[in-house]
């Protein structure tokens, strides 16, 4: 994913440990929280109090190479794919209800545009 300087993913975002895509729960600094997308029981990185990532510094992320699994596989080109597929008014309700579902689609959309998969 051609990021650039981009760091929209890091910033504010509940980057959820997911044991069934290998992530190993003893090596993140975490925190309890209830999913966004489906209301369970979850652990997320830790977030600083601006709100970027614990592992975010001003030159990017500081354990790639063992970034969990979802920030290895998030593509927001494939995203907003995905998102236009949906029936309009689903498409409509998701974006207005699930947090940041509308930013991470415009960038997306940007991103598709610049840089096609
Ligand atoms: S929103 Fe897209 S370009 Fe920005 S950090 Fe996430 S995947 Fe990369
Ligand atoms: S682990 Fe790295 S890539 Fe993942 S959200 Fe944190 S700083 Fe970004």
């Amino acid at each position: 994913m051609p990021c650039g300087t981009c760091q929209h993913c890091c910033k504010h975002e509940w980057i959820i440990i997911d044991p069934a895509k290998g992530d190993v729960l003893e090596l993140y600094d975490t925190t309890e929280i209830v999913n966004p997308i489906n209301g369970q029981p979850a652990h997320a990185l830790k977030h600083k109090d601006n709100g970027d990532c614990i592992y975010l510094s001003e030159t990017g992320c500081t354990i790639h190479g063992r970034h969990p699994a979802i920030c290895r596989a998030f593509d927001c080109r494939r995203f907003y794919l995905n998102m236009q597929s949906l029936p309009r008014a689903e498409r409509r309700r998701q974006l207005k209800t699930i947090h940041r579902f509308q930013e991470s689609f415009d960038i997306g959309k940007r991103m598709q545009d610049e840089f096609p998969v």
